[in-house]
């Protein structure tokens, strides 16, 4: 299972496996492995991560959900790349950054013009 880790809207980290997102609760005491929760606040879907964030060592509690689309993803990870790069960059006009992001991103090949729209005024 591939592990990918992003930032959400708050900059907190979350681990997208499976086009399914969860956020870190903690640590288990008695091995140290991460224990995430599904960001879904219906599902009670946990998992176990090791400390590297590399491997799913346990998942527990099947979803109660579809998973993301990757659009929805791939929106959120642009999204939040351009926010920083904003906050990095004030000089340089926001149009600039997205266009800079959209060239050099490769994982966002599945957006259209729409979700660029929708970004832009949202
Ligand atoms: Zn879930």
């Amino acid at each position: 299972m591939d592990i990918t880790i992003i930032l959400s809207e708050r900059g907190k980290e979350l681990a997208l496996v499976n086009l399914y997102k969860y956020k870190l609760i903690g640590e288990r005491k008695k091995d140290n492995h991460l224990r995430w929760r599904c960001t879904n606040n219906k599902c009670s879907a946990i998992m176990f991560l090791g400390l590297d964030k590399r491997k799913v060592i346990e998942t527990t509690v099947q979803h109660n959900h579809d998973k993301n689309s990757i659009e929805k993803i791939e929106t959120q990870v642009l999204r939040e790349n351009c926010k920083r790069k904003a906050e990095e960059s004030i000089s340089t006009r926001p149009l600039t950054i997205i266009r800079t992001e959209l060239l050099n991103s490769s994982s966002t090949s599945n957006l259209n013009n729409q979700n660029v729209l929708i970004l832009l005024f949202s």
